[in-house]
């Protein structure tokens, strides 16, 4: 039976180009030949020698502080349609630090600044599966294994891995609720298959 769509998504990686420019920067920084298909691991300070996770998210708070970040393909149409379906505020979770508050909104307004959008910052103390279970969120689409395997775990949400080559090392065939996709367009064919629409 479908049921009405509740529905929620990360930020970097699902709809933001974050990882490309990543690599790019580190590239050019650190003189390494990190390319978008070299960050098989999530924690980029695991890939190259010498790198510390400090440097990390130095490199992280520089890009979202340039405001370069493109959205990613077909994200911007089908996040229109969502919002109109499921007649809510789009509710976006990120891992990024709250005191990026603001960067964030201005990175995401410079595509999606004719929606009503709210953010939503993961910490210690509140997981993206506790803001999930408290609102009642029945489908979110994120990039990072653990992340998804914590809310598959701990909440009835159905989550659309986004496949990308830091998530691939673990076949995820037998979670329960956990599904891979390769484009906005299977996420919007997900929701047309399953939900009130
Ligand atoms: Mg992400």
């Amino acid at each position: 039976m479908s049921k009405d769509l509740v529905f929620a998504t990360d930020i970097d990686g699902c709809v933001l180009k974050m990882n490309d420019l990543f690599a790019d920067y580190f590239s050019e920084k650190y003189k390494t030949c990190l390319r978008y298909e070299d960050i098989t691991d999530y924690n980029i300070e695991n890939l190259i020698e010498g790198i510390t996770k400090d440097e990390v998210r130095e490199a992280f708070y520089d890009i979202i502080d340039q405001q370069t970040l493109e959205v990613e393909d077909q994200s911007k149409e089908v996040l229109s349609w969502v919002s109109e379906l499921s007649k809510r505020v789009l509710i976006f979770i990120t891992s990024r630090n709250p005191k990026l508050g603001v960067k964030t909104y201005d990175n995401l307004n410079k595509f999606f600044n004719d929606m009503d959008f709210v953010v939503f910052h993961e910490q210690k103390e509140t997981r993206k599966s506790d803001y999930i279970n408290k609102y009642g969120i029945n489908l979110f689409i994120e990039d990072n294994l653990d992340t998804a395997l914590d809310i598959v775990a701990n909440t009835n949400c159905k989550v659309l891995l986004r496949d990308r080559p830091w998530n691939r090392h673990i076949n995820i065939k037998s979670f329960k609720n956990l599904e891979r996709v390769f484009n906005w367009i299977q996420v919007r064919d997900f929701i047309y298959a399953n939900y009130n629409c």
